[in-house]
């Protein structure tokens, strides 16, 4: 008989061993309660509509029903893509977590349906795909490429590793075991020497060896990242570049590829180096990571600029309008900067998690939590057709064909907590700003601050040991002029006070919140010209609906050097401080028959029309009143 683990010892989902090698350790979930504030609501909304919805929808969309059919409890065809049960795992670890945090006992129960159902359609030996099971003719790994087998197995096993952290129960950890175990038999040097097409089993291999203690897990994870890169997706007659297998991981220098396939294995890597302490792999990640964030960014953190093979482009080809940036690939964003962060203790990994989560994530979910992003442009023109489901042209949508993003959100945002603090032996160190509490051993803190809305952090110490501790405080790399207590600290590194201290001291982080105007690098093309609008953590945008006498969004330019306005408005978007400037409507050009012309720019200027103030609002809270023209990057007049 399993018991409720207290919620102060709910490890969260990447908690290293003791004998890792990272310089950072997480704290339980339970050790940091977001309590109110823009990750309190983005997190109730979770909650109260995105989890219950998603099982409806995992219902609805045949999921659930491929997996009555594997255990023999309904028949039929399979429905669905070959990789449905993935969605349904995702959704178990959401509701894994969320249960750790808010003890609901609602969401124990379905897992707990859900997980008897799973256990029941497990195949003798271990294996288990519903749809492989159903459809394919009981054939398995026949396609490995495309049949994202070891994928739907990696999402069930950090399902069961959530499920046995937060509620206690071993049902689904038993599952898992029993299929890692079947797939350390059937894969690896002195098996068969193949990897899935799409990773994420490698970060869920070395999250079960870090539960169970198996070091058959952590070897085969090893041997997953060894293989890539070899010659294996070529030997099915396949392009190796998307799979992330052109090159080996530990001789890579950029990432490339389809995108969420590039970060997962990227993450795992970061695992794996991680437990084995190989510092030459981990050092190739951090290449591959600087590359990333060099040129293949884009300035909301979202990652991935072609729909062609929902793929990283070329150094610098960040194209807005066209601009794919799947809501999965920030995740797997963040999920690698997290373990970066951990191994090298490195502030620019806590501002790339803020920045990925506060822009190119939080944007792929509704403000009601019930609808979705899959693809995260960065302007959508007033006659953009809406060709595609996943086309922002068509707003948001409830779910998708390929449902890969909304249970991930879930997840994501279950397990935030876990991504805001960590320890080392010196003391605490807190990477990202929300209303909340932290306790860290004998060590109690409050965290109170209107972050993002405001730069003002206060941090209160509720409890603290007799001896002196370290609290280390992220200043973001945009924060110049911040202080701490009045006293100037650097921007982009931790700013840190090692003291004895009593109940009831105080730590006051000022971060500048005055809006910026940010460039590209002349190389990235398509924005240059162009500014956007940031503050604090946030990315701008000026969507169409806020833009004084319907000014188009279209043919408005900014004028730098105006002043701005910055408004918070409780009322506007679950409340979001807007930001006012000044800028010019561009006359439309006389009518012509081609949009191209000797005329020079500066004689067009002349053209350029009537003042008018700009409204930007936050980037992740676009789309929220119907799609509509929006644009981040803007036209300097
Ligand atoms: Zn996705």
């Amino acid at each position: 008989m399993s018991t409720k683990p207290s919620a102060g010892t709910v490890c969260g989902p990447a908690s290293p061993t003791a004998g890792a090698q990272t310089r950072l350790h997480p704290l339980p979930l339970g050790q940091v309660r977001i309590t109110s504030g823009l990750w309190h609501e983005r997190g109730e909304a979770n909650r109260l509509a995105s989890i219950p919805r998603g099982l409806d929808r995992l219902h609805e969309a045949g999921n659930l029903r491929n997996l009555d059919i594997a255990a023999g409890l309904a028949q039929g065809e399979a429905e669905g893509r070959i990789f449905a049960d993935s969605d349904v795992y995702k959704w178990l670890e959401a509701a894994a977590w969320e249960y750790a945090r808010t003890g609901d006992e609602q969401l124990l129960a379905d897992q707990l349906s859900v997980t008897e159902v799973v256990a029941r359609a497990q195949a003798e030996d271990g294996y288990i795909d519903s749809v492989v099971q159903i459809r394919e003719n009981k054939e398995r790994y026949r396609d490995l490429p495309h049949s994202h087998e070891h994928y739907v197995a990696g999402h069930l096993i950090q399902a069961a590793v959530a499920q046995v952290r937060a509620t206690g129960r071993r049902d689904l950890l038993e599952v898992a075991i029993r299929l890692a175990d079947h797939l350390a038999a059937t894969f690896g040097p002195q098996a068969r020497d193949d990897v899935d097409g799409h990773p994420v089993v490698e970060m869920a291999l070395v999250e079960l060896y870090r539960e169970t203690g198996t070091r058959e897990y952590l070897d085969l994870a090893e041997y997953f990242v060894s293989a890539r890169g070899r010659g294996l997706m070529a030997s099915y007659g396949r392009e190796p570049t998307y799979f992330s297998d052109r090159v080996p991981v530990r001789e890579a220098t950029t990432v490339e590829g389809h995108a969420v396939r590039a970060v997962y294995l990227a993450a795992g890597a970061a695992d794996v180096a991680a437990e084995t302490g190989d510092a030459e792999l981990l050092a190739a990640l951090a290449t591959q990571y600087d590359s990333m964030e060099r040129g293949k960014q884009y300035i909301t953190g979202g990652l991935g600029s072609r729909w062609e093979g929902e793929s990283f482009g070329d150094p610098f080809e960040l194209p807005t309008d066209r601009g794919y940036a799947e809501t999965c690939a920030a995740i797997g964003g963040v999920q690698w900067a997290w373990r970066m962060l951990l191994a090298t203790g490195e502030a620019r990994y806590a501002d790339q998690i803020e920045r990925m989560l506060f822009n190119g994530f939080l944007a792929g979910v509704s403000l009601s939590g019930t609808e979705y992003f899959y693809v995260n442009p960065l302007q959508l023109r007033g006659d953009a057709h809406p060709e595609h489901e996943r086309s922002a042209a068509n707003g948001r949508r409830g779910w998708f064909d390929c449902a890969c993003c909304p249970p991930n959100i879930m997840r994501m945002l279950s397990s935030l907590g876990a991504h805001v603090a960590t320890t080392t032996d010196a003391g605490v160190q807190i990477h990202q700003y929300a209303n909340c509490t932290i306790a860290a051993g004998d060590l109690q803190l409050d965290v109170e601050t209107a972050y993002p809305w405001d730069g003002r952090v206060r941090v209160t110490v509720r409890q603290a040991p007799t001896t002196p501790v370290e609290l280390a405080f992220r200043v973001p790399a945009w924060a110049t002029g911040a202080t701490l207590d009045g006293a100037a600290v650097a921007a982009g590194d931790y700013a840190r006070v090692s003291r004895t201290y009593r109940d009831g001291d105080e730590l006051v982080l000022d971060l500048p919140m005055a809006p910026r105007l940010t460039r590209a690098d002349e190389r990235v093309d398509a924005v240059r010209g162009c500014v956007t609008i940031e503050r604090g953590p946030l990315v701008y945008a000026l969507e169409q609906c806020d833009q004084a006498d319907g000014a188009p969004v279209d043919d408005l330019r900014i004028l730098p050097g105006a002043p701005f306005e910055v408004e918070h408005r409780p009322d506007l978007l679950s409340g979001v401080s807007v930001v006012r400037t000044t800028g010019r409507v561009a006359s439309p050009p006389p009518a012509a028959r081609s949009p191209y012309s000797t005329t020079p720019a500066a004689a067009r200027e002349e053209n350029a029309g009537r003042e008018v103030t700009l409204v930007a609002i936050p980037y992740y809270a676009w789309a929220n009143r119907g799609p509509q023209p929006m644009r981040v990057w803007i036209p300097t007049a």
